[in-house]
């Protein structure tokens, strides 16, 4: 019995874990969950999966909470992630969105925990300090990503010096083949319409903008240890084939299935068994991938791939603030405030004005953060 600790367990992720663990009961146990906004989600899952630990943003609802579940240990804030990350688990789920997910990875991995990631901001503004953690305290860090799953799975079939480049598929979004003249006119509504994925609101305004595959190819370069000049981005429409090796015998290796996220989870809660209880989720060749094609993606376009690698190459603070601004603006674009190509023109600007300095430890990636997301939003004309 695998005791799960679930961060942001009311989110796409979060729900989608657990149903992978109702279908289970035998093998797993929810030891603790996590929500920012969503309380009544969140006691439907107390009430059906017993968790010791929970906790919630505001201090409001979790007196709330302490009144309804006296035996329930309720914390909330920041803190109560981090004390999630530091309770007693066989595996903590990181599905948080964004860089509140980073302190409570780093927390684990600094004792030494095994870690479901699905957070990648985690490791775009934090990798150096995660990573060496992680080394350090023999924590393992198993992806959730799909991309990343399936390449941490094709590894397999090689030694890491035979690797000779990770290809990273991508499926290009609702607006593939746009120009850039056309993009400016997309709207949130357009842009949350993602052809073949169902996932929260940060990631598929990233994937529209390419920025989730500019963060893939941080996250990647992180967890497998490779320049970012070896990872490969293909498009693939039908995200059938979720990523690829290529060996340095010519040999490519993919994996493929249905695009539904419950299989990299269910692959990464069973690590390293694999799951034999996902029956529903039978992957028919021939009706459901048929056809598979593969394009150039077109980083003319979406410049938000060059930013990352060029954010990646440059170190420091960089990735910090690439993904700093690239939240805020997804914030504003999603309010309303600002158009779509605004999102990729600003974390340029963004990416320029902040410079780049050193960020040793988490307090530095903090600040780091912290400053550009005011200066994003003051240079994008709102008030914090
Ligand atoms: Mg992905």
């Amino acid at each position: 019995m695998k005791k799960i600790a679930i961060l942001g367990s009311t989110g796409s992720i979060g729900t989608q874990a657990l149903d992978v663990i109702a279908r289970d009961p035998e093998s797993f146990r929810v030891s603790a969950l996590s929500c920012a906004g969503s309380v009544d989600k969140l006691r439907a899952q107390i009430e059906r999966f017993h968790p010791e630990l929970v906790s919630v943003e505001k201090e409001s609802d979790a007196l709330q909470l302490r009144r309804d579940y006296p035996t329930l240990d309720v914390e909330f804030g920041p803190e109560g992630l981090v004390a999630i990350a530091e309770s007693q688990y066989d595996m903590l789920l990181n599905s948080l969105s964004g860089m509140r997910g980073l302190e409570p990875t780093y927390r684990a991995a600094k004792r030494g925990r095994r870690i479901a990631l699905a957070n990648k901001e985690t490791l775009v503004a934090g990798g150096a300090i995660v990573m060496a953690a992680a080394a350090e305290n023999g924590a393992e860090i198993i992806p959730v990503d799909s991309e990343h799953s399936a390449i941490f799975q094709c590894l397999k079939g090689g030694e890491k010096r035979e690797v000779r480049s990770l290809i990273l598929t991508a499926s290009g979004g609702p607006f593939r083949g746009y120009t850039y003249e056309q993009l400016k006119e997309v709207t949130a509504a357009q842009a949350l319409k993602h052809p073949n994925w169902s996932m929260g609101k940060k990631v598929t305004i990233d994937s529209a903008s390419m920025m989730n595959k500019g963060l893939e190819i941080i996250e990647a370069a992180w967890l497998f240890d490779m320049p970012e000049d070896r990872i490969e981005v293909v498009i693939h429409p039908q995200s059938m084939v979720h990523s690829m090796v290529r060996f340095t015998d010519g040999i490519v290796l993919a994996q493929l299935g249905k695009a539904d996220m419950r299989l990299p989870i269910s692959y990464a809660l069973t690590y390293p068994s694999r799951c034999d209880k996902n029956g529903t989720v039978f992957f028919d060749i021939i009706r459901e991938a048929g056809n598979l094609t593969f394009e150039k993606a077109d980083e003319k376009t979406f410049r938000t791939m060059k930013l990352a690698r060029q954010a990646f190459r440059e170190g420091g603070s960089s990735p910090v603030a690439m993904n700093a601004a690239n939240e805020v603006l997804v914030q504003l674009f999603l309010d309303g405030k600002i158009g779509f190509t605004d999102i990729q023109d600003n974390v340029e600007k963004m990416l320029c004005a902040m410079g780049k300095k050193p960020v040793p430890t988490l307090e530095d990636i903090l600040a780091a953060d912290a400053e550009t997301r005011a200066m994003t939003l003051e240079a994008a004309g709102q008030k914090a």
